[in-house]
């Protein structure tokens, strides 16, 4: 049987770790640099305005640009998808008294909850299960939040160049020192187009990677600074669309089962969630775990199957859909998160260092809180009486002491136990849940995502034709996530182009994008892998599946409003 993992992409670390280059008066010189404006970047940035207010003495040596933030989407939430239903603790702590949860851009608090499992024709209702508990948490657009905290970031002071992705972490005798931006303006072959413009190098005295989930500077900064944790991370790949419904949904739905098959052998965990995005919205999602062995495997053609069950049908009935979008959430859980998680000069909080509850299916909190513990370490870098060193390792022990910590170790086996079956592992996760993590079932075994061995079923054929009104192909669903990559710019994607057909046919299946398609079969029973980054919605899915995305040209990629 094939394994993804053993046609490794064409990629190295060294590519994309160098010294600064631009002569030194031509640098941009920032205080603190933050890359990515997802909420752990934005609290970050956040609570670094707070501080600079606060201590004015210390604001001086930050310099002209004291924080700077990157974001690689058009815009700051513009790449910014999630549930999103939000466990308002990070918040309140980051914006304590200067704002209610009230006067952000949120569809209320969670009204009431149902757990269903699924069966093809059948909803059976349970009691939601304790990690599906949702009272007192808030929903909201994680894209749209993204916006109204960027705007405070910019209230306190702190410059967001959008359209610019980080390409290069910059390293100085073991340090990093900052990051190089990515060229804009190159053909296909790597030409300069008539607009070409060059990267530049941002220099800072601390850089915090918030990339989120398969941050590309921050695999390279793990594998430089030998910061992996004890287990590999694993991923989930969450589809979701948006829908404008004719009927209000009165509660939150979570279910579990169908369309995923049970059986061991095809190790298929996930579940979908369905939210109300107040009287006239609804989302709808699928998410499951990057570890099954199905190449047939499409989770976009899950979720188009999940929407033909009666119950969901009802929902979106005299509907329409006005959104879709996919991205990856690491799933590793405690075991898979990077130790230490700095090294010299270097921060790592939110999804980008595996910050994820997976059986309560959230990160939004903890990504908000790890950003603005990571602004108050970098912010003693610059005060007197600490050193760049002792500052940034002041980070661990503030993370170790947080509920960041404590919620993640409850739950730190509770993905792996899924190994074992759903029946199993759904027994095993709800007497861990039961004892708050005082069940000891060992520290369980955790293989990479592109280490499972591919089975191929027929599971394809039966995935619905799309009909354009509730069920919808991948193109048409790329083209509603507002994706507007240019054609013609370099491939941002490294894959093995020649393997076997079950890998080439997994990677098509899994890519809800439709980038990858399966050429012509060589004599070996190999086959030539063809692509169309343009389509590329930067999920990161193919991280985990045996290649590796890096970032495309600046302000390429999606354009979510509202997902
Ligand atoms: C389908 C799905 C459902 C979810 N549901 C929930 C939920 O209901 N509740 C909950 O709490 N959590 C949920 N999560 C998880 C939650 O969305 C994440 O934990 C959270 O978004 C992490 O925030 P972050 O800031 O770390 O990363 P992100 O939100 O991913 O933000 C990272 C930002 O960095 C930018 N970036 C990345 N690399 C670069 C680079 N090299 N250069 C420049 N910019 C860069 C990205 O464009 C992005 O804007 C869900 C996730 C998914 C995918
Ligand atoms: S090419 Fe890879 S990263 Fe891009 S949408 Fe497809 S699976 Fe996701």
């Amino acid at each position: 049987m094939s394994r993804a993992s053993n046609f490794p992409p064409p990629f190295s670390t060294a590519e994309f770790v160098a010294e600064p280059t631009d002569p030194a008066d031509e640098r941009i010189e920032v205080g603190i640099l933050v890359v990515g404006a997802g909420p752990a970047g934005l609290a970050c940035a956040i609570r670094l305005g707070q501080l600079i207010e606060e201590n004015p003495d210390v604001a001086e040596r930050l310099g002209e640009v004291p924080v700077a933030v990157l974001e690689k989407g058009k815009q700051p939430g513009s790449h910014l998808l999630s549930g999103a239903v939000v466990d308002p603790r990070g918040l309140r702590r980051l914006l304590g008294s200067r704002y209610r949860m009230e006067d952000l851009p949120t569809f209320g608090l969670v009204p009431a909850e149902s757990v269903y499992v699924l069966t093809r024709h059948t909803a059976l209702p349970i009691p939601p299960p304790p990690p599906m508990r949702n009272h007192g948490n808030w929903i909201f657009s994680l894209s749209q939040l993204g916006r109204f905290l960027a705007e405070r970031a910019e209230e306190g002071g702190a410059l967001i160049l959008p359209e610019t992705s980080a390409q290069k972490l910059l390293a100085l005798h073991g340090r990093v020192v900052g990051v190089r931006t990515g060229d804009k303006g190159r053909n296909r072959d790597g030409g300069e187009l008539g607009n070409f413009e060059a990267g530049s190098d941002l220099v800072a005295k601390v850089t915090v990677l918030a990339e989120g989930t398969q941050g590309h500077l921050t695999g390279v900064a793990l594998d430089r600074f030998g910061l992996r944790g004890d287990d590999p991370q694993v991923w989930e790949l969450g589809v979701k669309e948006v829908w404008k419904v004719a009927r209000p949904l009165d509660r939150i739905i979570h279910t579990l089962g169908w369309p995923l098959r049970t059986g061991k052998r095809y190790r298929e965990f996930g579940g979908s969630f369905i939210y109300p995005m107040g009287e006239d919205m609804v989302t709808i999602g699928l998410v499951v775990g990057l570890d099954y062995r199905d190449a047939s495997l499409s989770v976009h053609d899950l979720l188009q199957e999940l929407k033909t069950h009666p119950k969901i049908r009802r929902i979106l009935a005299g509907g329409e859909r006005v959104a879709w979008g996919a991205k990856t959430i690491p799933s590793g859980g405690f075991h898979a998160l990077p130790s230490p998680l700095h090294a010299p000069g270097l921060l790592l909080c939110g999804d980008a260092a595996g910050m994820v509850n997976i059986p309560r299916l959230k990160g939004v909190h903890y990504a908000i809180e790890s950003g603005r513990l990571a602004a108050e370490a970098a912010f003693r870098a610059f005060q007197r009486g600490e050193t760049p060193a002792s500052a940034v390792a002041s980070y661990d022990a503030a993370v170790r002491d947080s509920f960041i910590w404590s919620d993640l170790y409850e739950v730190r086996n509770m993905r792996q136990v899924f190994g074992h079956g759903f029946f199993v592992g759904g027994a095993l996760a709800s007497a861990m849940t039961v004892s708050k993590g005082r069940v000891e079932v060992g520290k369980l075994p955790a293989e990479p995502d592109a280490d499972q061995p591919l089975l191929v079923t027929d599971r394809d054929v039966s995935y619905p034709a799309p009909d354009g009104k509730l069920t919808f192909d991948k193109l048409s669903s790329v083209f509603a996530s507002g994706n507007k990559t240019r054609d013609d710019q370099p491939n941002h994607i490294r894959i093995e182009r020649r393997v076997p057909k079950e890998v080439a046919q997994m990677w098509a299946h899994m890519c809800p994008a439709q980038v990858y398609e399966i050429g012509a079969e060589d004599a070996d029973g190999t086959v030539r892998v063809e692509l169309a980054p343009s389509n590329c919605v930067q999920c990161g899915a193919i991280t985990a599946k045996g290649g590796r995305l890096t970032p495309p040209e600046g302000g390429s990629g999606p354009e979510y409003t509202v997902t």
